[in-house]
């Protein structure tokens, strides 16, 4: 690579990325550029790379990539000043930022329901068209304009543990937090993945009894849940139909307060509804699928049900937290498990998705490998 280009890996539909070279941008005064120091490979991408999603075909060629820690390399004059940063910090972009025209859900702080920006715009998911083209983290190089949200990387931070904090982390903490997660209450995770690990710390730490349950082949996982503050795991034994399961999990805890569903398959959601008390909270988290299902309404008593999108505002609580966490003695920039270069995107991907006989948590890209 040229110093005057970057790389991006590009998704140019369903199951193919290839590699482009785009030229560095002019950056303008309120403009900033970073260079990717690693970038999250999450589940969302995953369906995004086999083309399930027909709004990011539509869009396609587009660099995923929303998790993303990067270093200033170049930086316009009021952005400078209006960021606090100068070149060589490490940060990391919100991967979306409310609009300039003055919208009632901007207004109300909820930048991810934009109602300007209907099309999921943000990084990840914006056409290469779209100038000046560098709009995902699967690259060497990120554009970040005028009304991004940048925060500094606290120099305590290790590079993974930033990684893991800057998306990750502070999903699991508006999660838990939508979920109800406190002391006295019981939580129970459903599915192991670095979301579900995440809601595990953050629940734990809010006072939650916390259960975590995945399948049989999710062993390791389920071990390492404990081993974060998990007061108990379930491993579902093959076959087993929701109801026996949520059965079993309330004969272990008794009343359950809050489910967050983070697996997002149908038995999970079922599973969610069935085991949920009544006055409980239910917390959807997942993208579905399949996208359809029946609910047992007769389970849903006097439960709340909520579909957080993300994390507004949560990103620097986030990192003073991953920090509290490291002063504890629990880095989780351990649950970050396997790095790969631009290169093996697709390599990542697959093993991201379980597809490989690797047994990851976390998957990240660097772009300097
Ligand atoms: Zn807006």
């Amino acid at each position: 690579m040229s110093t005057s280009t970057a790389t991006a890996v590009v998704y140019e539909g369903p199951r193919v990325l290839t590699m482009k070279e785009i030229p560095l941008p002019t950056i303008g005064p309120q403009d900033t550029l970073l260079e990717v120091v690693l970038c999250g490979v999450d589940g969302s991408e995953l369906h995004m790379y086999n083309g399930n999603y027909d709004w990011l075909n539509d869009k396609a060629p587009v660099t995923f990539g929303d998790e993303i820690i990067g270093r200033v390399v170049d930086i316009g004059v009021a952005a400078k000043e209006r960021h606090g940063l100068v070149i060589g910090d490490l940060v990391t972009v919100e991967a979306r930022w409310p609009c300039a025209a003055g919208c009632e859900n901007c207004d109300r702080g909820q930048y991810f329901l934009c109602m300007h920006n209907t099309t999921f715009r943000g990084y990840g998911t914006i056409s290469l068209a779209e100038p000046p083209h560098l709009w995902g983290g699967y690259a060497t190089h990120v554009f970040v304009p005028e009304g991004a949200l940048l925060y500094k990387v606290p120099q305590e931070l290790p590079l993974r543990t930033a990684l893991f904090a800057c998306s990750v982390l502070a999903n699991g903490l508006r999660w838990s937090e939508v979920n109800g997660a406190g002391p006295g209450k019981t939580t129970v995770v459903i599915g192991p993945g670095p979301q579900g690990l995440a809601c595990t710390i953050a629940a734990t730490r809010m006072g939650s009894t916390v259960v975590v349950v995945g399948l049989e082949h999710d062993g390791e996982r389920l071990a390492l849940a404990k081993t974060l503050g998990a007061a108990h795991t379930y491993a579902i034994p093959e076959g087993e139909e929701p109801v026996e399961t949520a059965r079993k999990i309330r004969a272990l805890v008794g009343r359950v307060d809050g489910v967050i569903e983070g697996a997002g398959y149908t038995p999970a959601r079922d599973l969610a509804f069935e085991v949920i008390s009544p006055l409980g909270i239910v917390t959807l988290v997942a993208a579905p699928t399949p996208p359809v299902q029946e609910i047992n309404w007769r389970n849903v008593r006097e439960v709340t049900i909520n579909s957080p999108l993300s994390h507004p505002h949560t990103i620097a609580r986030s990192f003073d937290f991953a920090v509290q966490l490291l002063e504890e003695g629990m880095d989780v920039g351990s649950l970050v498990t396997h790095e790969y270069s631009l290169e093996d995107a697709e390599k990542a991907i697959a093993v991201a998705s379980y597809k490989t006989d690797e047994h990851p948590i976390k998957v990240v890209l660097n772009p300097a490998l």
